[in-house]
């Protein structure tokens, strides 16, 4: 039983615990309950719509019950709204696996200002759950559970004070089954649109893989092209990410999504992740660049910035919340969309080549290739996440893969032979070091 937990622990990562629904990550729930229980006398919890969902649910509020503290449950709902919610209360747990596959589920802790729990707390509940120091209450002492009804409809109304409404498009949305299903249909509809809604039913059972990426947006694509539509939204399992499509049914990369919010909000300072298209950069907007993963972008944002994002779909709007908000998102895409056609203003801004890759890393670690990569006289290097050079007219990136013994190389240049130069170049240095 030790080896499994600790197998378990380390998935305790910045996005909060993940694994297949099994019988170790229900007993982890349990114990996340009792450890979270222990400091946080109010806790909201909510599910997205996987069928594993409530099962980890309530394995987690007998924790916090049996610990003494007070259980909420929210229902299903996005983490976005959970987030808000949790300004109500000391915590907030979300039990989601975000974009991985139906039989996966998972547990993310939020503070009241919608951010994740930072290293100090997760090391504390990791040590409570290492330790196997639980304390339960006395009978006497050991509070209800309630269920917490008003989320779905408070994150509507703070989204609607935001905007006028009033947007007469036609909008396709395609929840994936997943939680958006509950809410972004609802908001887009009281925001005036007509709403054509795909895979809007919050069963957990993902018709597609519920990242939404051009390759897994097929059928959002060609409906919003069928249906004549102004533009298209895709949510991943969780809802706190938004991808979309334009008029034309065209996939919008995550880097000219970035551009746009950032250019609605009249952003001066925005925070992105080191990976991010050097358009932004040519924007005039001041660039704050973060590791990749979402949590490091919240994390800048309590410093400042007036919004943060990474290309992957999360879109962070520090006025409302530190949790990335793909809600929020579609409405601002919408009022985007009812100024000007979505695929002219895409089509108005800078656009750079950008390969993706990788390369077995055969063991060895990303430092070690910093003096091979640097005979490519770069004009900086940044180590803000792996190692970063940058050129006259163009980057490169190389990380370690979080997930696979594996070295990933991005490239951005100003041509596609650049582009194809760096790449190459970068493989080789690889090669060389790696042997
Ligand atoms: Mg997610």
């Amino acid at each position: 039983m030790r080896v499994k937990i600790k197998a378990i622990m380390k998935l305790f990562g910045t996005s909060g615990i993940r694994g297949i629904a099994n019988k170790d990550l229900i007993q982890l729930a349990l114990k996340i309950g009792l450890a979270v229980g222990k400091t946080y006398g109010n806790v909201v919890v909510g599910g997205d719509t996987r069928t594993s969902s409530p099962a980890m649910k309530h394995a987690l509020i007998s924790g916090l019950l049996a610990a003494g503290a007070r259980g909420y449950d929210a229902g299903v709902i996005p983490t976005p709204t959970l987030a808000l919610a949790a300004r109500e209360f000391d915590a907030g747990a979300m039990i989601t696996a975000s974009h991985n596959p139906p039989e996966y589920n998972g547990i993310k802790l939020l503070n009241p200002d919608g951010a994740a729990f930072g290293s100090p707390q997760r090391r504390q509940i990791e040590t409570a759950i290492s330790n196997n120091s639980f304390d339960v209450a006395s009978w006497d002492e050991i509070k209800s559970s309630s269920v917490y009804y008003q989320a779905i409809e408070k994150h509507i109304e703070q989204i609607l004070s935001d905007f006028p409404g009033g947007f007469k498009l036609k909008v396709v949305v395609d929840c994936g089954c997943g939680a958006a299903s509950v809410i972004t249909p609802h908001l887009l509809r009281k925001l005036g649109c007509s709403v054509v809604a795909l895979n809007c039913h919050p069963s957990g059972f993902f018709p597609h893989p519920i990242e939404p990426t051009e390759s897994n947006l097929g059928d959002l694509m060609k409906a919003t092209r069928e249906f004549g539509a102004d533009l298209g939204i895709a949510h991943d399992g969780d809802a706190d990410r938004l991808m979309a499509v334009d008029d034309k049914g065209n996939f919008i990369p995550g880097d000219k999504l970035l551009v746009l919010f950032t250019q609605a909000l009249e952003a001066k300072e925005i925070v992105t992740t080191i990976d991010a298209s050097m358009a932004i950069d040519k924007m005039g907007f001041t660039v704050i660049r973060t590791r990749v993963g979402d949590t490091y972008v919240s994390e800048e944002l309590k410093r400042g910035g007036d919004f943060g994002g990474e290309p992957s779909g999360s879109w962070i709007f520090p006025n409302i919340s530190l949790c990335p908000d793909g809600i929020y998102a579609a409405a601002r895409l919408v009022a985007i969309a009812s100024r000007q056609k979505l695929s002219q203003l895409v089509n108005s801004l800078p656009s750079y080549p950008l390969l993706r890759g990788s390369i077995s890393s055969n063991g060895i670690i990303i430092s070690k290739l910093e003096p091979q990569l640097k005979t490519m006289e770069p004009l900086s290097v940044s180590n803000v996440d792996g190692i970063k050079l940058s050129f006259k007219d163009g980057w490169l990136l190389v990380r370690a893969s979080g997930t696979e013994p594996k070295i990933r190389l991005t490239v951005e240049a100003k041509s596609e032979a650049k582009a194809h130069q760096l790449y190459d170049s970068g493989i080789k240095a690889i090669k060389e070091c790696r042997g």
